[in-house]
């Protein structure tokens, strides 16, 4: 078992070794490490919760009562005898949610990424995916067996391009990310489903960082590009902006109980907690009655990036509220995000192989779990510890 360890020793080597924070995270919104003594409130920069929602009395009530009422877990898969009248429900008003004609429920994001796609496509087939599509997405398609190609990020031409020489005969799926996760940039779906009806393809669109904030309602950014009728496949997940756990693939009723039969992450796993499906069905209710708070978290995000813009930042502060400060090597972003964690102030240092090699950066997300001057403070010791560091940053 040698080898583990020599395995580790080159993670820290070349400054891309993980390790744990435990943390106590409390429902009226403090946070504290495990094992701090006294008073030592965390400021969060590197949460999903980006509406607060997990704290929010609404989705608690909700769950509270689910569990009074059916108790702690599902028992079994769905096929089984786990198929919960709660989960229709759910994925009733997901489909409205997202203009769908139908929506399934999975265990997880990562789950509904490698149980569709192999569903989808397998060998003899090919996928078209964006390089910076997320590792569950990747791993959806290693394991579907289809030919995979990796088309230049959010570049239509190079997509163009590779669908010339490669699309073939067989059945092709392009896969994009609607808002992206480690660049908060937003993909150009427009451009993207022409492509899709000119070369014959199916469209997959992974809506995790866009759901609950874009669109009218919430409902993500494929509805307010007003393009929910050229993708075949809308994912997003319940544990993002709606502040609960699980995910949903939206589509027809056709691809439903198409992937009811074939998606084996579907088929081979308990159905979700009732407690979770209930504060997701509070969740999405609370964003139709409330717009507001999406609003505010757009406003929020802008004031952030003005405050670095007014300190010189160069760059593009991108348009969402996922705002990555782009420092390069891992080491040096490793030590600005340990500046703040003394601090108290947690900010992902995003590291390859997550990011592409030489892209190492600090992945700030906003949440309304910030105020105005957290966020104006984050700013300022950003641009403080970079010039005391020597590291130059950039949008
Ligand atoms: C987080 C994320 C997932 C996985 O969702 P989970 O519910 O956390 O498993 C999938 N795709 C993207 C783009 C994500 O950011």
């Amino acid at each position: 078992m040698d080898f583990l360890e020599r395995w580790l020793q080159r993670r820290r080597d070349t400054g891309n070794y993980r390790r744990l924070f435990p943390l106590e995270r409390f429902a009226n919104g403090q946070i504290r490490k495990a094992d701090a003594a006294g008073d030592s409130a965390i400021l969060d920069f590197s949460s999903n919760d980006y509406l607060a929602l997990s704290i929010h009395p609404d989705l608690i009530g909700a769950a509270r009562n689910a569990l009074n009422l059916y108790g702690t877990g599902a028992g079994a898969a769905r096929l089984m005898s786990g198929d919960l009248q709660l989960y229709h429900s759910l994925e009733e008003v997901t489909a409205k949610f997202k203009n769908q004609e139908a929506a399934l429920l999975f265990g997880s994001g990562y789950m509904a990424n490698i149980g569709v796609i192999p569903a989808l496509v397998g060998r003899g087939d090919i996928i078209f995916s964006d390089r910076l599509n997320h590792a569950s997405i990747y791993d959806g398609c290693r394991l579907s067996g289809a030919k995979l190609i990796r088309f230049h990020h959010n570049d239509l031409d190079h997509l163009e391009k590779c669908l010339k020489e490669e699309r073939g005969q067989a059945k092709a799926l392009i896969i994009v990310e609607s808002l992206y996760s480690m660049d908060g940039d937003r993909c150009p779906l427009a451009g993207i489903a022409q492509l899709k009806d000119r070369y014959g393809c199916l469209l997959m669109v992974d809506e995790a960082h866009a759901t609950g904030i874009f669109g009218r309602h919430g409902g993500g950014i494929i509805q307010e590009d007003g393009l929910e009728s050229e993708v075949d496949v809308t994912m997003g997940t319940f544990g993002k902006a709606l502040g609960s756990y699980g995910a949903y693939i939206a589509g027809s009723r056709t691809l439903k109980k198409y992937l009811i039969n074939r998606a084996r992450s579907f088929i081979y796993s308990t159905g979700l907690p009732p407690s979770a499906v209930a504060a997701s069905l509070a969740a999405i209710n609370l964003i139709k009655k409330e717009p507001e708070l999406s609003q505010q978290l757009l406003e929020n995000s802008a004031y952030f990036k003005k405050c670095l813009q007014e300190a010189g930042l160069p760059g593009d502060p991108g348009p969402s509220q996922i705002v990555p400060m782009m420092v390069g090597d891992s080491h040096q972003a490793v030590k600005i995000a340990e500046e703040f964690r003394k601090k108290n102030i947690l900010v992902t240092a995003v590291r390859p192989p997550t990011v592409p090699e030489g892209t190492a950066r600090l992945r700030f997300s906003v949440t309304l779990h910030q105020s105005r001057q957290n966020l104006a403070n984050a700013a300022e010791l950003l641009v403080k510890t970079s010039k005391d560091l020597s590291v130059s940053i950039s949008f």
